[in-house]
């Protein structure tokens, strides 16, 4: 199945809500480990900047004079002219010289999963993988020039245990500085110096990739391969000499001088609609029960199950499983089970009167297998512990 097709499927089924739906699963809070609970581990703070910005912004960040082809603009009261924000690096640059920064400050990390707009041409725009909407689990680093490294290897460290999570390998590109680029060589010679110093202290296989660097600064990117072989770039971090100099970053240093800082731009998963496409075609559509929009369907056999069956999809709900109900009167029990399974719910519960006295539910896996009836507590808590390991297994 191609990957354009699958997302275009999900586009056509409703994708928006099931965006939404697999997104809560990536970074919903109330799993231990969550990206939420990654962010603070690690000394992020996620923080949320307007959609919308004057110009004079844009103007001022060097977006409106590489960029504004790309952008989407609002005519606002009295002529102003606005635009929607394509990435979020002006906004947190804004946050940053709100007030006198000093060096105990740093490194400060910001998280930002704001909506971002860019006007793609139409002939560019596929499925989920190149929209003109979407969020990143965008990220901007304010460090001294000394603690760069050290924050490059957390950055890589980041990617690694994300990405384990999924099963996918990857690698590094060291994308060193193009022709023409911004800045003094000595300043590309030591950042890229550090950057390649992080990925030896990292360990893991990286390339060398000259002069692929952004005009601003160089950058590692990093490949992914998939279950089936294919690759993909996702992450990247990226140093930036430019901004903080539009923006006139400062920070003051132990002696007391006035500094800039460096700036590191970082996203792990990327664009989260493309992520998704690509995690889709990886799992075949099966998505595992810890990611699943579609985790367990509840089928009544008969009249007098209805209300237990209601029971047992509010006990799922309120264990934070996404449960569904079959409520059509008109179909067999088997055609239930088959609809349930095509629509690749993980699990599928039929409830009799025999499992109403019994507070049992019967369990069939999505691949057909029966695994008996079973009290619901005990089905409750193997559920669990396959959601919160991030299991792949269906059994239980
Ligand atoms: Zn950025």
């Amino acid at each position: 199945m191609s990957l354009s097709f699958l997302a275009s499927d999900l586009y056509n089924s409703g994708s928006l809500i099931i965006t939404k739906k697999i997104s809560f699963h990536l970074f919903k809070t109330q799993n231990r480990h969550s990206f939420s609970s990654e962010y603070r581990r690690r000394g992020f703070t996620e923080v949320v900047t307007p959609t919308l910005y004057s110009t004079a912004l844009w103007e001022r960040s060097g977006h409106w004079e590489h960029y504004s082809e790309n952008m989407f603009t609002v005519t606002g009261e009295g002529s102003q002219t606005y635009a929607l924000k394509p990435m979020n690096c002006p906004a947190h640059c804004l946050m940053f010289e709100q007030r006198v920064r000093s060096w105990r400050e740093l490194p400060l990390r910001w998280a930002d999963f704001g909506a971002l707009h860019r006007n793609e041409l139409s002939g560019a725009l596929g499925g989920l993988t190149r929209v003109r909407r979407f969020c990143q689990d965008d990220a901007h680093i304010f460090c001294t020039p000394e603690q760069l490294e050290e924050e490059i290897v957390a950055c890589l460290d980041f990617v690694k245990t994300v990405y384990q999570v999924f099963g996918f390998s990857f690698h590094c590109l060291l994308s060193t500085r193009p022709t023409p680029c911004l800045g003094e060589p000595e300043l590309w010679d030591t950042a890229e110096q550090q950057l390649e110093r992080s990925l030896q202290q990292f360990g893991e296989h990286w390339e060398l990739n000259p002069g692929d660097g952004a005009f601003y600064g160089p950058k590692i990117d990093i490949q992914i391969k998939d279950a089936i072989g294919r690759q993909h770039q996702c992450a990247t971090i990226q140093l930036d000499f430019q901004l903080p100099i539009r923006f006139n970053l400062q920070y003051v240093g132990p002696d007391g001088q006035i500094h800039k800082p460096v700036m590191i731009h970082r996203a792990v998963l990327g664009s989260l609609e493309r992520m998704i496409a690509i995690l889709a075609e990886n799992f075949g559509g099966k998505w595992p029960l810890w990611l699943s929009p579609a985790q367990v369907m509840v089928i009544p056999v008969g009249g007098d199950s209805e209300s237990y069956a209601k029971q047992v999809v509010q006990q799922l709900r309120e264990a934070a499983f996404m449960a569904d109900l079959n409520e059509d009167q008109s179909a067999t029990l088997n055609k239930k089970i088959r609809s349930a399974q095509l629509a690749q719910y993980n699990y599928i519960f039929v409830v009799g009167e025999k499992e109403c006295e019994s507070g049992t539910v019967s369990v069939r896996s999505r691949r057909g297998k029966q695994l008996g009836r079973r009290p619901i507590e005990e089905v409750l808590s193997s559920l669990t512990q396959l959601r919160d390991t991030r299991s792949n297994q269906d059994d239980f």
